[in-house]
């Protein structure tokens, strides 16, 4: 009977930090593996224009650029199959991902998951998702917004944040709120609140997303929950902010993860779990940056770990 192949290192992920870390481990002659899950890139190749990633004076487009990643690791010997890890055994070594359709065995691990935007799922919203008027994401998509009307949906530290930050770019920002106190913290809040160029839609939930005829935002449809009146804010984009589900329940029982999902790395390090040889990288981890580039430190970061950990005990 012949022995299942043992993995040096299992890269669980295709976004910045996984393809990151897959560059890094198959630089150093590790010959990973990536497992492509369900959105291949990540959340990049939702958005069209990166302006922030270090080195594109000029900008670059989100899909380019996680394909030019991607074609970076696989020069240097890195292999991708599909499978979606449903459950994990790290209490033996290897450590063992049990997929669909088959089980993994691996001296390391890098989770590299990400977390999914919450969407409000109301009409209009994914048909204008990725470039057309609605994102997820203020850093990197305010700045195409110069002088226009824009709205933000939720309540919290995001949302306050996204709207505090539009307010460069956009001449107004209507944010709305399902209530009429915001959950973000009471700094945040009240710099908000009390921002000239931020407008508060309290007790008002979205209900559509009106598009014009060129695929372009014209409108976000708010219905009062007090009244039940319904009005149109006239803003061409709209930004929802009501939180993010990080992708980490395969893995929550053998790794630890706070109240909202996100994975608690070990005191003093980023990247490092609990257990030896297995370790998280991006956004799965990652609720206060969340950005291309921090996620791609943290892959760095996690194939240099597990690069070490295989060079003390037998890679
Ligand atoms: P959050 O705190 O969970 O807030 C989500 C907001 O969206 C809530 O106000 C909620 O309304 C609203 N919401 C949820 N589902 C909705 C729906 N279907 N329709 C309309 N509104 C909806 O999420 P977050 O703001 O992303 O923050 C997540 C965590 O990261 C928090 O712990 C936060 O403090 C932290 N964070 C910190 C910073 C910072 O310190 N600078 C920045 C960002 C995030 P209700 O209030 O009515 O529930």
């Amino acid at each position: 009977m012949s022995h299942p192949q043992v993995e040096n290192v299992v890269i669980i992920g295709t976004g910045c930090a996984g393809l990151t870390a897959a560059v890094y481990a198959a630089r150093a002659s590790l010959g990973p593996l990536v497992i492509e899950g369900p959105l291949p890139g990540g959340q990049l190749t939702t958005t069209s224009e990166v302006e922030n990633f270090p080195g594109f004076p000029e900008g670059v487009d989100g899909f380019h650029l996680m394909d030019s990643l991607r074609k970076q690791a696989a020069r240097f010997g890195t292999r991708f199959e599909q499978a979606h890890v449903e459950s994990v055994d790290f209490a033996s070594q290897p450590r063992k991902l049990v997929c669909n359709d088959r089980t993994i065995l691996a001296k390391t691990v890098i989770i590299a998951t990400g977390a999914s935007p919450r969407m409000t799922g109301i009409p209009g919203e994914r048909e204008h998702y990725g470039g057309k008027g609605v994102t997820t994401c203020a850093t990197c998509d305010g700045a195409f917004y110069r002088n226009m009307e824009v709205a933000v949906i939720g309540g919290g530290d995001s949302a306050a944040e996204e709207a505090l930050f539009l307010t460069r770019f956009a001449s107004k920002v209507h944010f709305v709120h399902r209530r009429d106190t915001l959950r973000a913290s009471k700094i945040m809040a009240d710099r908000a609140v009390s921002n000239p160029k931020i407008q508060m839609v309290w007790n008002s939930v979205p209900v559509e997303v009106a598009g014009g005829n060129g695929g372009s935002v014209t409108g976000l449809k708010v219905r009062n929950v007090k009244t039940g009146a319904e009005s149109v804010l006239p803003v061409k984009g709209v930004f929802v902010a009501i939180g993010h589900v990080p992708n980490s329940a395969p893995f929550a029982p053998a790794l630890d993860v706070d109240a909202n999902g996100y994975f608690v790395p070990e005191p003093g390090s980023q990247v490092k779990t609990k257990v030896p040889g297995v370790y998280v990288a991006g956004d799965c981890a990652d609720h206060v940056y969340r950005q291309a580039v921090t996620a791609a430190g943290m892959g760095c970061q996690a194939a240099i770990e597990a690069e070490r950990w295989l060079a003390e005990h037998g890679g």
